[in-house]
């Protein structure tokens, strides 16, 4: 059985209009725009696995307010710019008393029996006290993007826009998780990479940055980072301070936040002599301001427990320099795993300084959430020499036929 992530489509997917207070759908293709952040937020929904399934009550059909030619090019547009499975459409109104229009789970149903989907452990994201009724009829989750329309909706869970629901699915199960960060500054890179579907996330340090092209100081780490934080959204970007005095981490921390909702402020677990103030800032930071830290240049498990313990919300243990210093980081990664679960701590294990393609899965298997790689890792992975000399075989055989 599949699971599903079900969406409405007014007011999630497209905007909706505002006429003298009253919300609405779009009546003309005109009308109709995509939001902002869709395309990506869909994308990253089935990465996690999920069927990603449109449902969507069109009562102006019924009601005479549009035509169907202009649905029908609203539904292109949907079906050609978002990565979605299906989309199903109830055209009726109120006195039809059809079994599809939502509340009723009649759409829900029908994609249940089409995809053998498991509807336990699957979500309605909708804007509507329609849309959380069908999910709760159908015996699916009700996500709610909130707005000032639909306060004091009943739902499974409140999210301030879809982006939020994606990173709600991704730690809900059902889904794979992030596996794969790329460590890269660089645009075209970045953007090459999400685009094949396999990057998670990014990273990046002061060396990074200036590998890849970034000057101008901190106005021009401010701009690069943007840029980054925009193309990979909802995917968290890894920003580190640049400097390690404790008040100055948590007034750059809290600046460096600002930038993007999806930034994720890297602090080392101390000092450069050891101090251990740092530990603090990264506990400050996580529960009194609500900003993710990812606690970084870490080298064995219990320094990483610890950083766990204090809060951080992705702990970094840099393996290739473990292994460099005759220590085995699979056996670190192994044991802090362990600890992580048993004592209920929501961290997630990345493992950085990835040396050698073969690290990337052993360190996965070992018990790692996340893995961070450059792109040259990743080509090595990806490329085999046999798989050329295969692909070139079949080539010239489909020639001889
Ligand atoms: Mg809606």
């Amino acid at each position: 059985m599949r699971e599903a992530v079900f969406l409405d489509r007014d007011g999630v997917i497209n905007r909706v209009i505002v006429e003298d207070g009253q919300v609405r759908s779009p009546r003309s293709f005109a009308e109709f725009e995509l939001t902002d952040g869709a395309a990506a937020c869909l994308q990253a929904i089935r990465a996690l696995g999920y069927l990603v399934i449109v449902v969507t009550n069109q009562p102006d059909i019924a009601r005479g307010k549009m035509s169907a030619s202009d649905l029908e090019r609203m539904s292109e547009v949907v079906r050609s710019r978002l990565a979605i499975d299906d989309m199903l459409v109830c055209p009726h109104d109120d006195v039809h008393n059809c079994m599809c229009r939502k509340p009723k789970p009649g759409m829900l149903l029908e994609a249940k029996e089409k995809y053998d989907i498991d509807l336990g452990k699957s979500y309605l994201v909708g804007d509507g006290w329609k849309d959380m009724e069908a999910a709760r009829n159908a015996g699916c989750r009700g996500v709610l993007i909130g707005a000032d329309y639909n306060k004091g909706v009943e739902c499974f869970k409140r999210v301030e826009g879809l982006e939020e629901a994606v990173r709600l699915l991704s730690g809900n199960g059902g889904g794979q998780e992030m596996a794969i960060f790329l460590d890269s500054g660089n645009i075209e890179e970045i953007e090459k990479y999400l685009k094949l579907g396999i990057v998670r996330g990014v990273t990046t340090n002061p060396s990074i940055l200036l590998r890849d092209g970034v000057t101008g100081g901190m106005a021009g780490i401010k701009a690069r980072c943007i840029e980054i934080a925009k193309l990979i959204s909802p995917y968290p970007l890894s920003v580190e301070v640049t400097t390690n005095d404790t008040k100055g981490m948590l007034k750059q921390a809290k600046e460096l936040a600002g930038w993007a909702d999806n930034i994720v402020i890297k602090v080392t677990v101390h000092g450069p002599k050891g101090e251990l103030d740092n530990l603090a800032v990264i506990h400050e930071l996580e529960t009194k301001h609500d900003i993710r830290v990812n606690v970084t240049a870490m080298m064995s498990a219990q320094q990483c427990f610890l950083a766990a313990m204090a809060g951080g919300t992705y702990v970094s243990l840099f393996g290739g320099r473990v292994n460099n210093m005759g220590y085995n980081c699979v056996d670190e990664i192994g044991k802090l795993r362990l600890l992580l679960d048993n004592h209920d701590l929501d961290a997630q294990i990345i493992v950085g300084s990835t040396r050698e393609v073969l690290n990337v899965l052993e360190w996965l298997v070992a018990g790692a959430h996340i893995i961070t790689a450059t792109p040259s890792l990743i080509n090595g992975m990806i490329v085999h020499p046999y798989t050329k000399e295969t692909v070139r075989q079949f080539l010239d055989d489909s020639k001889k036929l």
